[in-house]
């Protein structure tokens, strides 16, 4: 029997769901009942997925025209797979990339599989070279871009183990098997670029037709093999608004203390993409609902428990609203660096810091908030220091009118500037009010600093 224990659920999470990602089960139970999928608002930011599906997915086939026009923006992919197949060995474009080309969307990267071994595809290229330990693969690097080459992976040998974590990953086997070895269904499918044709051993295009995340196999087993994937599946529906089904939803309540034995870095990655294509806000709605944030950061599910206990409303509205406008900055394309995701991811952590600031120096509230995440999640010390850089901003930008303090010309000169000014911009967004005013002074204050410069070079006020 399945243990099956509820999370302790924050309750102040009450919003009403606004897209089906935020709503998994009910959404999940449509989808199996043969409705066609329903389309919510498409994700801020998953832009490059807007529109219905082509109807070429129903054939499983990508529409050629549509598929050689986005491969168009990679010919180096093309000259690879190309490369590879003369050599005699089989190579399909796999993963992301063929998922959002039948989305009709523009991949962010092109990954590639092939019959040949890491170093049979080493030997066709000069510039690459063999990566990883758990799993092997060849990096083929171009002036602008690094392809990822990937072996055929077979099946995983039957275990009664207890521990399904998966340590060691190199033994090579057929396309089938391989496509069986991959996370999700809609992440299962390869592209035969010589064919024009879409191979889908895995169910995929059912899924992406009905927009659903289902793990390849039991959930329960696959999440518990690799808990990182747990997070994939909250970014993948979050980003491409997606319904989790069922079983994949109830196996994250399951199993979402694994994430703890999950390495650091590759956790501290999946945060950060979670947070950096428009879905920031769906996927910590998600975290929250299947009680994963009290695993994967207890110290955020510390505040909003406290949030949720003593009914404070307002704080969870400021987080939320702060989560959208970032939504819609990326979605706009402001550029994201770590240290804003954190500081978004994190600002429950900050709330007393935002609201009253420290009297001079760092505050302890920064010190004590960050510093056993950092240590936990081994972010990088640059980051960190940005983040705390961005809140002890803070208060300088929000004050009475008239006591308006100016950064110093070397201070804005600073390179942490330009992210603070970011974060104290989406919190005037998502406060309103007098901080939006602040935020429109400053905005002219900057701007008018900058003409000054730019009219007398040299003449420094500070
Ligand atoms: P993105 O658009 O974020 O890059 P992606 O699906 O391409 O999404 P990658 O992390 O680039 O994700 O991985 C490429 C492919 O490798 C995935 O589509 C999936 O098929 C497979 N994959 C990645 N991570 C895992 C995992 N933890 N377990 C099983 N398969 C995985
Ligand atoms: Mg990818």
């Amino acid at each position: 029997m399945r243990s099956f224990r509820r999370p302790r659920l924050i309750q102040a999470d009450v919003k009403p769901a606004a897209r089906p990602s935020a709503a998994p089960r009910a959404q999940a139970k449509e989808g199996r009942r043969g409705r066609s999928p329903v389309r919510g608002d498409v994700v801020a930011g998953a832009a490059a997925h807007r529109g219905d599906l082509p109807s070429a997915v129903d054939r499983g086939v990508i529409d050629t025209a549509v598929a050689d026009g986005t491969l168009s923006l990679c010919p180096e992919a093309t000259r690879v797979i190309d490369r590879i197949t003369r050599s005699g060995f089989t190579a399909y474009l796999c993963g992301g990339c063929v998922r959002d080309l039948l989305l009709g969307g523009r991949p962010k990267d092109f990954d590639i599989v092939t019959s040949a071994t890491p170093r049979q595809v080493k030997r066709l290229f000069r510039n690459s070279r063999i990566i990883g330990r758990r799993f092997r693969l060849v990096h083929v690097t171009f002036p602008d871009k690094v392809l990822e080459v990937s072996t055929f992976r077979s099946a995983l040998e039957p275990t009664d183990a207890k521990d399904l974590l998966i340590h060691q990953d190199n033994t090579f086997g057929t396309p089938a098997e391989d496509a069986f070895r991959r996370d999700f269904t809609v992440n299962g499918l390869f592209y035969d670029l010589a064919e024009h044709r879409v191979i889908d051993f895995v169910g995929g295009l059912r899924d992406l037709n009905r927009r659903t995340i289902e793990t390849i196999g039991d959930p329960w087993v696959r999440f518990r093999e690799d808990p990182v994937r747990m997070l994939r599946a909250i970014k993948f529906a979050s980003r491409l608004n997606f319904m989790l089904a069922d079983d994949v939803y109830e196996a994250l309540i399951d199993c979402r203390t694994e994430l703890r034995k999950a390495a650091p870095p590759r956790l501290l990655e999946e945060i950060l993409r979670l947070m950096n294509l428009g879905g920031a806000r769906d996927a910590a709605r998600l975290l929250i609902r299947t009680g994963m944030m009290e695993d994967l950061c207890p110290e955020v599910h510390e505040v909003l428990d406290a949030w949720a206990r003593r009914g404070d409303r307002g704080a969870w509205d400021a987080w939320w609203n702060l989560l959208a406008a970032f939504d819609a900055a990326v979605t706009a394309g402001e550029p994201v660096s770590n240290a804003r995701l954190f500081s978004v991811f994190f600002a429950p952590l900050f709330e007393r810091e935002i609201e009253e600031g420290p009297p001079r120096g760092m505050s302890l509230d920064i010190e004590d908030g960050l510093s056993p995440i950092a240590a936990r999640l081994r972010m990088a010390r640059k980051d960190t220091y940005r983040v705390r850089q961005m809140f002890h901003a803070q208060k300088r930008f929000a004050s009475k009118p008239g006591t308006r303090r100016r950064f110093s010309p070397s201070m804005t000169a600073r390179d942490w500037f330009e992210d603070a000014w970011f974060l104290f911009r989406l919190r005037a967004e998502a406060e309103g009010g007098a901080l939006r005013d602040d935020a429109t002074w400053w905005a002219e204050a900057l701007e008018s600093d900058e003409m000054e410069r730019r009219d007398h070079p040299g003449r420094d006020d500070a």
